[in-house]
């Protein structure tokens, strides 16, 4: 498993994967440390989790360079991740007790509630684009929750993944209730199938969801599946365009458009259209591509060289199916994995870029007759995710948000994940939610303890 720069293409990083006998012990050493984890109050965690968010800011800047040479993330969004990462931790341990508190139900028994218990030893498979904060995302509550936790991370972000197991250990959690399992893709199978493992979350592409998601199944075990996104962003006559303008091309490059909640699909309609596509053209033309580690650049190479053809492969597609390149498109003659912020016009439904996602610097402009037929085409999707809405009518904003098939509709605003509220899909972005009170709810045993009324003598 190696580490290449995706600025230079030079490896720097190789890691031998753990072979089963190692993985079999790890996941023992998992289910043993959960026997005693579980029995820990909720202020013992807390303080522990309060630990790791000190580890996190003080090692702030190092785990960005990491980030950086392994993933291509620039410095200053590295640090911001690592700084969320250690919110959701402080998130969790203040509110997790809240979160997970006995509920008194009255019914006929002389006492009668329910109880959140952990489940045990989850398995957590992450993607490489937010290497820190997909995991904290899981982790922390999952942690705060009782359970313990095995990661299996994206075989590009190995440096990453055993980070994040130090982070854990020093902040004083004990031996085994993080653990990183350095592992390929195509050795999840036993991991799941392994009698300790109780449940899985994936977060990562569809495929992979499905492939996960089936093995769980046929184990019947519990399974939680943030998978990618194809996010519409509406943009309707009454919208302050500037603001539009603005927010859509941020989302859009967002990580080097390497997000599940970039936004995707730009669906304006007609009578903005026009001036819409001239200002966002003017705006990605502006965008200033450079390293990771350059402070002047707002724009980097993607993670890898196979992902950035992936991404181009697509766009020529799409141009062979009918849409316009606006501007971008072509490969820049550097070794990195770089690849020009690339407008589409005239992308309709059938088009590649209209029903696939694409992981990268693409945006698609798609044209609507008007209101209900911008819905339409936002809905006209296999995916659910994310999705946005342009209008200064909030109670219009109000009644589209209702009528989108979607995670999350944010009005006048970029998506974004936020510790308070939940994150996840519907359709083929998958299933559960992470965050908030909901995300820690997703791996408990919702127990129900019923004492009997005392008999009459
Ligand atoms: P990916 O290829 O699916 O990889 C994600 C993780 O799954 C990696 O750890 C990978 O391991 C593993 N994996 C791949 N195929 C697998 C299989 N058949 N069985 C078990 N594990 C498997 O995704 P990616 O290219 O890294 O990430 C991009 C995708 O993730 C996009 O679709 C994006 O939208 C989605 N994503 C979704 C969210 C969300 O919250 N909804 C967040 C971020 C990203 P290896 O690296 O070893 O192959």
């Amino acid at each position: 498993m190696q580490s290449v720069n995706p600025h230079s293409q030079q490896q720097f990083a190789s890691y031998d994967p753990y072979d089963d006998s190692q993985v079999e012990r790890l996941i023992t050493a998992a289910d043993g440390a959960f026997q005693g984890w579980r029995g820990t109050s909720f202020a013992a965690r807390a303080a522990l989790m309060r630990a790791a968010a000190r580890v996190l800011r003080r090692r702030a800047e190092e785990l960005a360079a990491l980030m950086a040479a392994e993933m291509g993330k620039v410095l200053k969004d590295g640090v911001a991740e690592i700084g969320k990462c250690a919110d959701c931790c402080d998130f969790y341990a203040d509110n997790a007790e809240k979160f997970l508190a006995d509920r008194r139900i009255a019914t006929d028994a002389a006492h009668s509630y329910v109880a959140c218990d952990p489940l045990g030893v989850i398995l957590a498979v992450m993607p490489w684009n937010f290497p820190f904060w997909q995991v904290f995302r899981f982790a922390a509550p999952s942690l705060m929750a009782g359970n313990v936790g095995l990661l299996k991370h994206a075989s590009n972000v190995c440096g990453c993944a055993l980070a994040i197991q130090d982070i854990f250990e020093q902040a004083g959690f004990p031996p085994h209730v993080f653990t990183t399992l350095l592992v390929e893709g195509s050795r999840v199978e036993p991991i799941i199938r392994h009698r300790l493992v109780r449940a899985v979350t994936l977060t990562g592409s569809t495929p992979a969801g499905r492939s996960v998601a089936g093995i769980a199944g046929s184990e019947l075990k519990k399974s939680v599946l943030e998978l990618g996104g194809s996010d519409a962003y509406i943009v309707l006559e009454d919208a302050d365009l500037a603001l539009a303008v603005q927010t859509c091309v941020k989302s859009r490059l967002v990580n080097g458009g390497q997000s599940c909640i970039a936004a995707k699909r730009f669906i304006v309609v007609r009578p903005v259209l026009e001036e819409f596509t001239r200002r966002y053209v003017e705006a990605f033309n502006a965008v200033r591509i450079g390293e990771p580690t350059d402070a002047q650049s707002d724009f980097r190479p993607m993670a890898r060289l196979d992902l950035r053809d992936e991404v181009h492969a697509q766009v020529c597609k799409s141009v062979a199916q009918g849409a316009l390149l606006l501007t971008g498109g072509t490969i820049p003659d550097l070794p990195g994995a770089y690849y020009p912020p690339t407008v589409l016009g005239g992308v309709r439904p059938g088009m590649t870029a209209f029903d696939e996602e694409i992981f990268g610097p693409v945006a698609a402009i798609i044209a609507a007759d008007d209101e209900a037929h911008a819905i339409a085409l936002a809905n006209r999707s296999d995916f659910g995710l994310g999705s946005a809405l342009f209008t200064s009518d909030k109670a219009k904003a109000d009644r589209i948000a209702r009528q989108i098939d979607a995670g999350c509709v944010f009005v006048n605003a970029l998506v974004k994940s936020d510790a308070r509220l939940p994150f996840g899909g519907v359709k083929h972005s998958g299933y559960g939610r992470e965050l908030s009170s909901f995300g820690i709810q997703e791996f408990v045993n919702i127990k129900t303890v019923y004492h009997a009324a005392a008999s009459k003598t």
